[in-house]
């Protein structure tokens, strides 16, 4: 074996769902929004100059960690930002996630964790969802590093209550705990309110899905002004210019238009909470999801088979071939149009499938 082989750092990487690209296709792999930006983001970009490309990003990020500290009624000193909450959250385990001690998060959950821990080193124990697909939080009592986990859980949509939430955090002083609330704004309580109570709590969220923006690439965590400090230290350390000028301008541009983020949310809601209840009638079960996609089982036609049925239709979703979840599937909540598409192939095939 060559030398330098000894010395490569070997990482198994997060694989994120297929782009696929066909001009039929019904895409409810990923958690996209169906919707367009907010109109005030077109309008960002048409009024954007380019000529000032020619000069460096401000590494603050101000004209964006000041839309969001309005927008959410808090200091600007308490938001940090980043490309998109994939980068906040790896930020965040280098920052503090240093103990030595494994970190913990549930075993059915965004596949980044373990895959963050790999990279940077650091140990972790996964802690099994109970038979509901449920958080327990007595299982986050024990010593650890450091508390990671989304809220609602994907991919199962599942929502922690608040004071469970608080439960875990409270019962972790002398470790840092990050409640990814990535699909918050489709229906449960934010931890937000609670950074002024606990010094030990980021609370990070992300454009990519109630704001129609995954592709900008932006998140931002709340915290108190310490660790927001001890974060931006780590940044600074790293690439002072992660978010550039033109995403930092439309970013700012979305938070001022509270209308219409609040009737996008609304819709993809409302198709949510229909088609929870037509899947239901078809005999899909699933836990009672918060976020915007749904986490389906079928009585008697495996998931595997009608994911592959589905997608030769060019209809999308996700599949985790992986134990205890192998037999369901995370569909992403589209458009009403796009769901009824949806709901008329699976009735077909259930017609087919169950007279043979
Ligand atoms: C989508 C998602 C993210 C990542 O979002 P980006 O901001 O696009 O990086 C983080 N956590 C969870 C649980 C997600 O589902």
């Amino acid at each position: 074996m060559k030398n330098w082989k000894r010395n490569v750092r070997r990482v198994i990487p997060y694989t994120p769902g297929e782009q696929p690209n066909e001009p039929d296709m019904i895409k409810l792999n990923t958690n996209e929004n169906p919707y367009p930006p907010s109109p005030d983001v077109f309008a960002a970009m048409r009024a954007f100059d380019a000529d000032r490309l020619r000069l460096y990003p401000d590494p603050t990020a101000g004209v964006l960690v000041d839309a969001l500290a309005k927008r959410y009624g808090r200091k600007s000193s308490e938001v940090f930002v980043g490309v998109g909450s994939d980068d906040v959250l790896a930020m965040c385990y280098l920052t503090f996630f240093n103990s030595g001690k494994p970190i913990l998060f549930p075993d059915i959950t965004y596949s980044f964790y373990d895959v963050w821990a790999n990279v940077f080193g650091i140990p972790f124990a996964s802690q099994p969802l109970d038979e509901n697909l449920c958080i327990r939080r007595q299982d986050y009592y024990k010593e650890n590093g450091g508390i990671v986990f989304p809220n609602p859980n994907a991919p199962t949509g599942v929502y922690l209550p608040l004071a469970d939430v608080e439960d875990i955090v409270s019962h972790n002083p002398d470790v840092i705990c990050i409640v990814d609330e990535a699909y918050i704004d489709f229906g449960g309580m934010s931890a937000l309110p609670l950074i002024d109570k606990y010094d030990n709590l980021l609370v990070v969220q992300t454009f990519s899905k109630s704001r129609s923006m995954a592709g900008a690439r932006i998140g931002y965590a709340f915290g108190n002004e310490r660790l927001i400090g001890y974060l931006n230290d780590v940044k600074y350390s790293f690439n002072s210019y992660t978010m550039d000028q033109w995403t930092l301008s439309c970013g700012a541009a979305a938070l001022g238009d509270e209308a219409y983020f609040r009737a996008t949310v609304e819709k993809i809601v409302a198709t949510r909470e229909r088609v929870k209840r037509e899947l239901a009638a078809l005999g899909f079960t699933m836990p009672d999801s918060l976020g915007n996609f749904l986490f389906i089982r079928h009585r008697s036609v495996p998931a595997r088979e009608l994911f592959e049925a589905l997608r030769k239709a060019h209809i999308y979703v996700r599949y985790f071939n992986k134990p205890r979840i192998d037999n369901m599937l995370r569909v992403t909540v589209g458009t009403d149009e796009e769901m009824d598409r949806f709901l008329t192939f699976l009735k077909e095939y259930l017609k087919k499938s169950l007279k043979e």
